[in-house]
């Protein structure tokens, strides 16, 4: 047989996927994988089980339906005073995902530079290969995340396409600061280069600080895409519905990836993400102080047991330190081993590098119920305590 895609074909099944998959094997506790368990909105089910029966069951505009771009719109002035035309400036996607995939496919050419912060999340490398770009990697160093300025600085040449991060950060749960993103702005625009927002987290930003969408930075209006999911904001992430807010002409760009890649995306779905975006503040309110009780109950947990947690004041994604509890091993080898020992899954970071990282640290995912972190912690507890 001829070979496959050489871009492609380097990889495996993501760390997710399999993760997932031992812990289904082993019946294990799962905080691997990032999905939202028991947080689902009831009201935005029943309104997709509504809009099931009665709304369309055929293809929409692959632009999205107009309730859902205006409410992306309304969304994004609310909270962040951004003025956008919906007609113009939103497309709906099927999920980050794919907003990734189309956003980087329509702007990269062969040999064009992309610049990334390490660790990075698992789909930029490979769809960056697959357009044939190059990515130049710039490593932040932990446990606080600093991102060397300097090093970064250095990244950008003539080559550069565009910059692609994500903020608040998976898998480090850094919430760049402004003065972060405004030197990546500066970049940005002496390079006069595209930046790509990966901001799928934007509810998830704790402790009373507040989430900074690049775009509303001074000169960024017209080189930023910004990218939102539903997946994350309402912990529906099966449904794969996110969108995309950018100027005209890079949504024009964007589109003729989109509909090459999916054409369009449930419109049923659309429309109870509609209604859900459109919900008052407090129902976003609520979904934080949830999700930071969670962090502080999982920590608290992880802490009984001896392990040191990073900061977290982003993502739903807490790291501890595998040094904390004198494990002596990689934390692939850690992430393998608490799944047997103690029934646990958890995600090893150095899979988020394109090179070993000098870092030995485990992600947990705290969007789940109580008792599921509660017994976590006590399996934890047994193994480590
Ligand atoms: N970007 C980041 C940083 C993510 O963590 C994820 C999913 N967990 C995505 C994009 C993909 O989002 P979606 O599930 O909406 O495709
Ligand atoms: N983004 C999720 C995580 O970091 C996983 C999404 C996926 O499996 N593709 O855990």
């Amino acid at each position: 047989m001829k070979p496959a895609n050489t871009a492609l074909s380097r990889y495996g099944a993501t760390i997710f996927e399999t993760m997932s998959q031992l812990a289904r094997e082993t019946n294990a506790i799962n905080l691997g994988q990032g999905f939202p368990e028991g947080c689902e909105p009831r009201e935005i089910v029943e309104r997709a089980a509504k809009a099931l029966l009665e709304e369309s069951n055929q293809y929409p505009s692959m632009m999205g339906l107009p309730a859902l771009r205006q409410a992306v719109v309304a969304h994004d002035r609310d909270f962040y005073g951004l003025e956008l035309d919906w007609q113009s400036e939103t497309l709906v996607v099927s999920g980050g995902t794919e907003a990734l995939a189309a956003s980087l496919l329509a702007l990269i050419d062969p040999r064009d530079e992309v610049v990334l912060i390490e660790p990075v999340y698992d789909t930029y490398l490979p769809l960056i290969q697959l357009a044939g770009g190059v990515a130049k990697i710039v490593r932040l160093s932990p446990p606080e995340w600093r991102l060397p300025l300097d090093e970064l600085a250095a990244a950008f040449s003539d080559r550069t396409k565009l910059i692609l991060f994500n903020s608040p950060m998976n898998p480090t749960a850094k919430v760049f600061s402004r003065a972060e993103l405004e030197a990546i702005a500066a970049l940005a625009i002496k390079f006069d280069v595209y930046a790509i927002c990966d901001e799928v987290y934007e509810h998830l930003v704790f402790d009373g600080d507040t989430h900074i969408p690049l775009i509303t930075l001074p000169g960024m209006r017209d080189r930023t895409i910004r990218i939102g999911s539903a997946g994350k904001t309402f912990s529906l992430t099966g449904w794969k519905v996110g969108y995309i807010v950018a100027a005209p002409p890079l949504i024009e760009r964007i589109v003729r990836a989109h509909q090459f890649l999916v054409f369009t995306t449930p419109p049923n779905l659309q429309s109870a993400v509609a209604y859900g975006l459109a919900k008052d503040r407090a129902f976003f309110t609520d979904f934080t102080a949830t999700m930071q009780a969670k962090r502080d109950r999982l920590i608290g947990g992880l802490e009984a047991s001896g392990f040191t947690a990073a900061p977290c004041p982003g993502t739903y994604f807490v790291n501890v330190d595998i040094d904390s509890v004198g494990f002596n091993g990689d934390d692939a080898a850690f992430c393998r081993e608490i799944i047997e020992t103690a029934g646990v899954a958890a995600i090893p970071i150095s899979a988020f590098y394109a090179s070993a990282p000098e870092t030995r640290f485990a992600r947990f995912c705290f969007a789940k119920p109580d008792e599921m972190l509660d017994e976590a912690s006590a399996r934890l507890k047994r193994r480590f305590g």
